[in-house]
């Protein structure tokens, strides 16, 4: 995978990473904030029914308590031996714990801050009989002693039901239902309205509904922004590379042509422009460089120079052109007749020279008769004009304490004396 790539997937990793563990500290704070409101609702209720079943205690412990009978309050069909009467005849009834409870939160529920209820799955006064979440409260209590209450949230309230023991005053009424003190007789509801707590509630799941948007919305940012800049980072280094690669490309291709330009320049300053064999200054280079290297390893090396004989006439009477193709045709015999190893060039106007290595006099010889018979035997058609010349030569080998200059000057000399000689001659020394 692609550096860039690798970085993308890692950072927004990270990211992505860091964005779940503030959404779920944002869930779980939530959810304390929760647990904590349903845990106020819960003590509220408790403290409620703690402070309904203390009354209760209170009563059971007077056996329950006397109260005037009025128009309201009629002796209680369901209890026996529940009606006194005073010296003054006035009629006196008997409160049990359970009506007492039954009493009480009829007020409450009257003002409807929140909700009592005594009840019982077998309860004397059937007003006490269970509603649903009552029933269901009581079994959970009948099968689960370890626990007291029982609780649950319903549209707009949440209900608590709390255990009620059998007390010894109980038994005075419930005798018949062969319990035990410290039974389980029913159990004591408390309703709480639960707006505040919805309210709440609500609050807190739009406030961590709307932080998780945030919190998602700036990380999606943050990452486009990362993709965004680590791709104009990778893209100006590759437009870079492409420009530095482009560039390279230019400086080579300039490189090259300014080294064929420089092979053609060196080849164009060693080569004669009418032959195109080399020239003068090549043949001094290798000339003096072929001399040391035959002294070095004390091998035979010779020079032939040849010089066309009354080359003047020819371009008097047929002019420069004819000239130059006759000197293109003897360097053209001369390259045809020498050795790959043997250096020839034009040295001036109508004169040549070669170079034989490894080879003495009498080598040097046989070349230079081959050369004067071939040049002599040319026949040059120019203009329907056949011209024929001739080459006077001058031919020696290397001697003691020679220089290249001295081999020079004495083949020059020997050719010159082949002119006096005549011409279409060779002398040698
Ligand atoms: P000799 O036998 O004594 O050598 O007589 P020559 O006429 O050959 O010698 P001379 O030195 O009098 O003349 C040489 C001539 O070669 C003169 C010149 O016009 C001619 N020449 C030199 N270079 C060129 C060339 O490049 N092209 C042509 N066509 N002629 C050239
Ligand atoms: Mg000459
Ligand atoms: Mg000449």
């Amino acid at each position: 995978m692609k550096r860039k790539n690798l970085i993308i997937i890692f950072i927004t990793t990270i990211i992505v990473a860091f964005t779940l563990a503030i959404i779920q500290y944002t869930q779980s704070y939530k959810n304390s904030y929760v647990k904590l409101h349903k845990k106020v609702l819960f003590n509220e209720a408790k403290s409620l029914y703690s402070n309904m079943i203390n009354v209760r205690t209170w009563s059971s412990s007077h056996g329950g308590v006397y109260v005037k009978a009025n128009g309201k309050l009629k002796p209680n069909p369901y209890l026996e031996d529940n009606v006194e009467y005073t010296k003054n005849n006035e009629q006196l009834i008997r409160v049990n714990p359970a009506w007492m409870t039954r009493q009480i939160s009829e007020i409450s529920n009257k003002k409807q801050d929140y909700y009592f209820k005594i009840t019982s799955l077998n309860p004397l006064n059937p007003h006490n009989l269970p509603d649903t979440f009552e029933r269901k409260a009581l079994i959970k209590l009948k099968t689960h002693p370890e626990k007291k209450f029982f609780t649950e949230f319903e549209d707009n309230k949440y209900n608590f039901l709390g255990e009620l023991r059998v007390e010894k005053t109980c038994l005075q009424c419930h005798s018949y239902q062969n319990l035990k003190v410290g039974d389980i007789i029913g159990g004591l509801r408390v309703s709480l309205p639960i707006n505040s707590y919805k309210k709440s509630v609500d609050l807190i799941n739009t406030n961590t509904f709307h932080i998780t948007l945030i919190v998602i919305f700036t990380s999606l940012c943050f990452i486009g922004l990362i993709i965004f800049t680590i791709n104009s980072i990778f893209k100006k280094n590759k437009d870079i590379k492409i420009l530095n690669r482009t560039l390279e490309k230019k400086v080579e291709k300039r490189t090259k042509e300014l080294q064929v330009l420089n092979n053609q320049l060196k080849t164009t300053a060693i080569t004669d422009y009418l032959t195109n064999i080399p020239n003068r200054r090549f043949f001094f280079e290798m000339g003096n460089k072929s001399f040391s290297l035959a002294k070095r390893e004390n091998k035979s090396i010779s020079i032939i120079c040849l010089d066309i004989d009354y080359f003047k006439r020819i371009n008097d009477n047929y002019g420069h052109h004819a000239g130059d193709k006759i000197l293109i045709q003897i360097a053209n015999t001369l390259k045809t007749h020498t050795r790959d190893s043997d250096i020839v060039a034009r040295t001036g106007g109508e004169e040549f020279s070669i170079i034989v290595n490894n080879t003495d006099i009498d080598g040097a010889l046989k070349l230079a008769e081959k050369i004067r018979v071939e040049i002599q035997d040319l026949s040059t058609l120019y203009k329907q004009v056949v011209i024929k010349v001739t080459v006077s030569i001058g031919v020696t080998q290397i001697k003691q304490d020679d220089t290249f200059q001295k081999i020079l000057n004495r083949a020059d000399s020997l050719l010159y004396k082949a002119k006096d000689k005549g011409r279409n001659t060779i002398v040698k020394a």
